[in-house]
């Protein structure tokens, strides 16, 4: 059997079975026989979260026979896909229909279904996590039988299953609601990042879309912002030359090698951020908003990510500051700081609660454990949630304490899949395991 392991090569698993269903009932097929095996079911996405969340030592389901379009209603913007489609497959079909979605992250590998599976994000104070954007979902439960939710059919189970780490049962299909087409003029500024804290208020509510990365170890922010424009906007995209020596040879190419550099002479690090951040360059552009959310990353990190109430961000950034200046510790990867509107979703990072999201990094090579601790732990301290697909040490315990719904949630999961067919380690950490497991 093929071993999987997951973007960042934290996880890996040789599961027991890999099946690649396609369509709902070979689905329900799949459930059903591993079930008959004593066998536990884990749906995959790209591999692209940093937990355990889709760790599948059972029965393996693979998204490749789960990925075509169903149904696009271009005049309400509601279409159907099936839940394993990738979003850079989603984005152009969208296009094609005059549609996109209202946000997305910072890239595009993700399949619909893994991408709301952990309440993937983008930043703007204007809009939820992508999980916000669904109208309806149909989902594989433990019995093998088939539901569908949405706001006005199986309300509670919606509620909860628009961000369920794969607890819940096999999504299927899912109905998202999108918005016409729009073009995006984007700027990439950096500025200090004392002036940028003291303005970060207004940095949020003026702009459509908000955000910045900081290299510990320097005093720079390294801005974006977006505005949002009609989709027939003549566009400016950004040269091949910058694409390339940005996106490429700075933060890609070129970093990777500073950074196997700064593995072997840790001492370097603080020099090599400084070098980083002044190399790469200040640029402006319009584009159609697919091409300016998602960027390639080819450098292998290990994150954490923790939404914090909006208005704590600015003290809990100057606490991890000067923690860094009073410490020594090598910090080879950005902070990168994200704004998201308050939502209604159980298990969501915001739920009743507009957040900033603070994401912590460090080159794989390098030791993370005790810059991670620190920074969970500031987070944690000033109200912070973390996210369920970037790596953090809470427990069932812990997460019963900071988010409100939390022990509904469970006691949906435990009533819908009691045996735990759809529990792995890591949700048996984060959720607690179902009283019926025997496994
Ligand atoms: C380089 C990089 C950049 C990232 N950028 C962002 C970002 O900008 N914003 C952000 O919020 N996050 C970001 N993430 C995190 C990422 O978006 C999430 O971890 C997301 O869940 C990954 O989607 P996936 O398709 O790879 O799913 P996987 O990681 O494979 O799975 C995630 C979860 O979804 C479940 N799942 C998958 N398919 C199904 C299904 N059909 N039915 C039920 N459950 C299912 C899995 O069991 C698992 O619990 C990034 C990650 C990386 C590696």
């Amino acid at each position: 059997m093929a071993t999987w392991r997951n973007w960042a090569g934290t996880e890996s698993v040789t599961p027991a079975r890999i099946v690649t269903p396609r369509g709902t009932d070979e689905v329900a097929a799949a459930v059903k026989a591993a079930v008959g095996d004593g066998l536990g079911v884990k749906a995959v996405g790209s591999g692209h979260s940093f937990t355990g969340a889709a760790v599948a030592p059972g029965v393996q389901l693979r998204p490749e026979g789960l990925a075509d379009l169903i149904h696009v209603d271009a005049t309400t913007g509601l279409v159907t896909v099936e839940a394993g489609m990738p979003l850079y497959v989603l984005n152009p079909l969208l296009a094609q229909h005059g549609l996109a979605m209202e946000t997305l992250g910072d890239i595009d590998r993700q399949t619909v279904a893994g991408a709301i599976s952990t309440g993937t994000h983008g930043s703007s104070r204007l809009f939820g996590s992508i999980s916000t954007q669904l109208r309806a979902l149909e989902l594989v439960l433990a019995d093998g039988s088939v539901v569908t939710c949405s706001p006005d059919e199986h309300p509670e189970l919606f509620a909860a299953g628009r961000l369920s780490i794969g607890s819940l049962g096999v999504i299927t299909k899912i109905t998202l609601r999108c918005v016409p087409l729009y073009a995006m003029h984007a700027v990439d500024e950096a500025r200090p990042l004392d002036e940028t804290l003291a303005t970060l208020s207004d940095l949020v509510q003026t702009n459509d879309h908000f955000e910045f990365f900081w290299f510990p170890h320097t005093a720079t922010a390294l801005t974006r912002r977006f505005e949002r424009l009609p989709g027939d906007t003549p566009l400016k995209p950004m040269s091949r030359f910058t694409r390339t020596v940005d996106d490429r040879i700075v933060t890609n190419v070129g970093f990777e090698a500073l950074l196997r550099f700064g593995t072997r002479f840790p001492k370097a690090i603080p020099g090599i951020t400084r070098f980083v951040t002044k190399a790469v360059s200040d640029r402006e552009f319009t584009d159609l908003a697919p091409h300016v959310y998602a960027s390639a990353r080819n450098v292998r990190f290990r994150e954490g990510e923790y939404a914090v109430p909006r208005d704590a961000i600015v003290d809990v950034l100057e606490e991890l500051r000067t923690w860094v200046e009073t410490h020594d510790e090598m910090v080879s990867f950005p902070f990168e700081v994200r704004f998201v509107k308050a939502d209604d979703i159980w298990l969501s990072p915001a739920y009743e609660r507009d957040v900033a999201y603070v994401a912590f990094h460090q080159y794989h090579r390098l030791p993370h454990e005790r810059w991670f601790a620190l920074c969970e732990d500031v987070l944690g301290a000033a109200g912070g949630r973390p996210h369920w697909g970037k790596m953090h040490r809470l427990t069932a315990d812990d997460f019963a304490e900071r988010i409100p719904r939390f022990a509904d949630f469970v006691a949906l999961r435990d009533d819908l899949d009691p045996t735990g067919v759809f529990s792995n380690r890591y949700l048996d950490r984060v959720l607690g395991r179902p009283s019926g497991a025997g496994r």
